[in-house]
């Protein structure tokens, strides 16, 4: 069985560190994960730039905005007007429980009553609230996406749940944010370079120790 940290050693050794994630404060983070969903980065990135042009990328403003406005601004992520009935639920959830902080919520209880939280509120499912837990909130979680649980089934063919993989990933990894950040971001970025839907065997770096190209060439 490969190491995870030795798959993440060779990806940033190949990729670099990728920075993540882009964004100025912690409720932009959350409002990109939100948008996100079912969508590029770059249909998000683009919804997170419409909203901060109209100054609704803060919880109180938000909040008081009308969701036919917000659904304008986030209509390039599609699902548009789910989303932005999604936003200003959180938004006001934020402003009448937690001051409009996220930070100051994130601040309040332990990682696994934040969890629960998080996945209560409307459209935060379990990847969406970790990756909040995680870059929004600095606590040491790893979150599980679609190219992660692709990327492992092709290394090992195998890849098991999303609790089972996020175990795993959390007891094999050192206690360091950066590391978790880096090697979450990395998984994204090799998963759109090499470990494509139809991937790019011959060239990727993690070649040598992928038992899928062995498969798919026997
Ligand atoms: S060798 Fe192919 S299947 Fe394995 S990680 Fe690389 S691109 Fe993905």
């Amino acid at each position: 069985m490969f190491k995870l940290f030795d798959v993440y050693s060779r990806l940033l050794a190949y990729h670099g560190p990728q920075g993540w994630w882009p964004a100025e404060t912690a409720f932009e983070i959350l409002v990109g994960a939100l948008l996100t969903q079912r969508t590029t980065w770059k249909n998000a990135a683009r919804g997170i730039d419409n909203l901060r042009e109209k100054n609704l990328l803060n919880p109180v403003n938000l909040a008081l905005a009308s969701e036919v406005e917000i659904a304008d601004c986030v209509r390039c992520t599609g699902f548009f007007r789910k989303k932005a009935e999604r936003l200003v639920g959180i938004a006001k959830i934020l402003v009448q429980q937690y001051g409009g902080s996220l930070q100051h919520m994130l601040k309040e209880s332990t990682t696994e009553e934040l969890r629960e939280r998080l996945t209560s509120w409307k459209g935060i499912g379990p990847e969406t609230a970790d990756s909040i837990l995680l870059y929004a909130g600095d606590l040491l979680v790893f979150p599980i996406d679609q190219y992660t649980k692709r990327l492992v089934n092709r290394l090992e063919l195998n890849s098991g749940d999303y609790q089972g993989l996020q175990a795993r990933f959390m007891s094999q990894l050192p206690d360091d944010l950066t590391v978790y950040k880096e090697f979450h971001a990395l998984i994204d970025k090799h998963a759109k370079t090499f470990c494509r839907k139809k991937p790019i065997c011959n060239q990727c770096p993690l070649r040598e120790i992928c038992k899928y190209p062995v498969r798919t060439t026997s």
